[in-house]
């Protein structure tokens, strides 16, 4: 789980290393201001974000001045700032008395729910934690099965359901199983068919409302895929609407995706990034940190 700065560095390095090259310039004119507007809304930064970078970096540039070396600092500190270091970035995976806690995992499919779900069991599972997953995306028909195989790699139980099921029951008898079985955390894969945002909201906010007879959600997290830019800021702001998120995991970060869009999400949202994915396997799941993503950035 420590990977987070050393295996981002290797594909998300231009970013820092574009804005560090500008900052350094020897005049940082007008032209030089807009090179790196452009080189943070190129990298995902969104542009209200990127607004409020640069309208600080030049009012520090202007009360402080910028040697090279002060240019990676002033950055650093910077971006860090725009992540927010003070967010609670903590799970809330533990248990209420006699209550697992409950995690939803929401967001579009194939962004990465199923493959989240499988690799926080494992690391749950390593914190000596007993966790049971339920299958309630039913609608892609090989999701259960994908869910069930991480579940026995792992060695947790998968509660599904029949193709086609009631999502809400299977998180129902999830969660019910959770409870007769003492586990600590129950963890809940779910559909995310954005075909119309009421059709959405109905199912989610049904498995919600059902779980919440017999224990509270503690976590709804949204899987945004890194690598689809400005429409992974789309598909977080119809989730946010319809659905109380309470966390960020930011998967792919590993391909071809551009650091900046965690960025813009988070500030979009104004929910902290909590995870992110660096691969397909089962470790390649790491806790989000702001200053250690700003460090690969910059590295
Ligand atoms: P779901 O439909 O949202 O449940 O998506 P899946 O979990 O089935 O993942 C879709 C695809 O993305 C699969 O091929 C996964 O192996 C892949 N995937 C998921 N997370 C990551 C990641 O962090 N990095 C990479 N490179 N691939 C990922």
């Amino acid at each position: 789980l420590v990977r987070l700065r050393a295996r981002l560095a290797r594909s998300q390095g231009s970013l820092g290393k574009g804005l560090l090259a500008l900052l350094s310039r020897d005049t940082l004119d007008e032209e030089a201001w807009e090179d790196i507007e452009t080189t943070l809304i190129t990298a995902d930064v969104g542009v209200a974000p990127t607004q409020e970078l640069v309208e600080r970096l030049r009012t520090r540039v202007r009360v402080e001045g910028v040697t090279a070396d002060q240019a990676r600092a002033i950055l650093r500190e910077e971006l860090v700032a725009l992540l927010d270091p003070t967010l609670d970035r903590s799970l809330k995976v533990e248990r209420k008395g006699d209550q697992p806690a409950v995690v939803m995992v929401v967001g579009v499919n194939g962004t990465g729910k199923t493959t989240t779900v499988g690799k926080l069991a494992r690391v749950l599972v390593a914190e000596d934690k007993h966790v049971v997953l339920g299958a309630a995306d039913t609608f892609r028909a090989a999701a259960a099965d994908q869910l069930q195989t991480w579940g026995e790699r792992v060695g947790v139980r998968t509660v599904r359901g029949p193709e086609g099921g009631d999502p809400a029951s299977i998180a129902f008898e999830a969660v019910k199983q959770g409870i007769d079985e003492s586990a600590d955390v129950v963890l809940i894969d779910t559909a995310g068919r954005l075909h119309t945002k009421t059709g959405l909201m109905d199912e989610l906010g049904k498995v919600k409302r059902v779980i919440e007879k017999s224990a509270e959600v503690d976590e709804v997290l949204l899987v945004i895929d890194a690598t689809t830019g400005q429409n992974g800021l789309t598909q977080a702001r119809v989730f946010a609407e319809v659905i109380n998120v309470t966390g960020l995991v930011l998967t792919k970060l590993d391909g071809t995706a551009k650091g900046g869009i965690v960025i813009a999400v988070q500030r979009e949202l104004g929910v902290p990034v909590k995870l992110v994915g660096l691969g397909e396997g089962a470790d390649d799941l790491a806790p989000f940190d702001a200053e250690q993503f700003v460090d690969a950035l910059l590295d």
